[in-house]
């Protein structure tokens, strides 16, 4: 699960990390009451205006923009709430922006040299350890600077009984150029960071740019955090930062069913039990000159209500011109899911592209005669040879 920049440093905050303070607002009001509070708790006179969405490279696609006035934080923030912000991370049409963070200028009036740095905290997967992923080449795209000069990205591996030890955050700090009171308030940001990533159960805590002020503060300017969702549970305060109108409304609806939906851009719908059969599943729709509209793995216990639901979600996408199922029935048995694809065929009403249903395994001869003699217009097969020339057909 992703938060917002504003709640990711709400959460560093709370550990001591020291922060780009802010408030967030949701019109031009409230954007100027937050820069007035600014004003009187840290003495701002210039402030930042920082789209809130769920995406990297607001800078870029214009979605944040420094005010020199309480007058342009209100002009500001009338212009960015509300845009359809394009990043390059975001798709074409961009993402619309319903909040915007009021923060206080980190960059002193004239600074004329601030040192940004890239730092994240992450799980590299081989090693099955923490690393700490830092370069002095701050701000820019960290994609960028690993084409470029993948000699000024650096890492330290967290030791999992013991914690980054005191060596590794010296070594980072120098190796970021640091000296005297930046190098001291340096170890104190990466133990406050450390403790952020572990406690929130994060699998990402990225903080670019990480700056170095004229007077050696270090502070997160940005961040963003990424929950382990199976985590979620023992983790209610942050479950509760969830916004669900970043995320795919139809992504969302599969959630709710225990169902592992991926939307694609192709025109084969398929829904699948286990998530190897369901890769098998896409490539042979590609073999059958389709490309598939989704990854749907609907899990062991298929049932009638799951598959309901799979077809429904499925069937939310006009770009589908046929729908593949691909169940092997091992615990749950083939004639249970061919009962439960009809009667949910049935109770969906008007299904207007061909149904492919390809069982096999316990009991598939009798399923694929349910389905057979079911009067609908739902094609069966047994075997996947058989499944994939359906697909052709129905395509041509
Ligand atoms: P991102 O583009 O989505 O990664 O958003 P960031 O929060 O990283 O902000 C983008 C850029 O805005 C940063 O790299 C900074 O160069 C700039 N920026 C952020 N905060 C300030 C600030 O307080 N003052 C000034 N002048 N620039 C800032
Ligand atoms: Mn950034």
């Amino acid at each position: 699960m992703n938060v917002h920049e504003f709640q990711g440093k709400s959460l560093l905050k709370a550990y001591n990390v020291d922060i780009q303070e802010g408030f967030v607002a949701e019109n031009p009001d409230q954007a100027v009451m937050a820069a007035e509070q600014l004003k009187e708790k840290y003495g701002s006179d210039f402030f930042v205006v920082k789209a809130q969405i769920h995406a990297g490279g607001r800078g870029k696609g214009g979605g944040v923009k420094l005010a020199k006035s309480i007058g342009d934080v209100r002009r500001l923030a009338g212009e960015i709430i509300g845009m359809q912000l394009v990043t390059p991370q975001t798709s074409a049409e961009g993402k619309k922006v319903n909040r915007v963070l009021i923060a206080q200028d980190v960059y002193y009036k004239g600074e004329s040299d601030p040192k940004e740095f890239y730092i994240s905290i992450l799980l590299n997967r081989n090693s099955g350890r923490n690393i700490v992923m830092y370069s002095p080449e701050g701000g820019m795209s960290i994609e960028e600077v690993a084409e470029k000069t993948p000699d000024r990205i650096f890492t330290e591996e967290i030791d999992p009984a013991i914690g980054l030890q005191d060596f590794q955050k010296r070594n980072i700090a120098f190796n970021l150029g640091l000296s005297g009171t930046a190098f001291k308030n340096m170890q104190k940001f990466l133990e406050g960071i450390c403790e952020t990533y572990l406690s929130s159960d994060a699998q990402l805590l990225e903080i670019n740019p990480v700056l170095k002020t004229s007077d050696n503060r270090i502070l997160a300017v940005d961040c963003k955090l990424v929950i382990d969702d199976n985590a979620l549970y023992r983790q209610p305060e942050i479950a509760a930062m969830r916004d669900i109108s970043e995320e795919d409304p139809v992504e969302v609806e599969a959630v709710k069913y225990n169902l592992n939906f991926v939307k694609l851009d192709g025109n084969v719908g398929c829904m699948v039990n286990g998530a190897g059969l369901a890769m098998a599943t896409m490539d042979i729709i590609k073999l059958s000159g389709g490309s598939p509209a989704n990854f749907l793995d609907v899990g062991g216990g298929a049932n009638a209500k799951t598959v309901e639901a799979g077809f429904r979600i499925i069937l939310k996408d006009p770009a589908v011109k046929a729908i593949l199922i691909n169940i092997f029935g091992g615990i749950v048995r083939c004639d249970r899911v061919a009962n439960g694809v009809v009667e949910a065929y049935k109770s969906i009403g008007e299904i207007k592209v061909p149904v492919i249903v390809r069982l096999q395994g316990t009991n598939a001869e009798e399923a694929k005669k349910i389905i057979d003699n079911s009067g609908l217009a739902v094609y069966s097969a047994i075997s996947f040879s058989d499944a994939a020339a359906l697909v052709t057909r129905v395509l041509n």
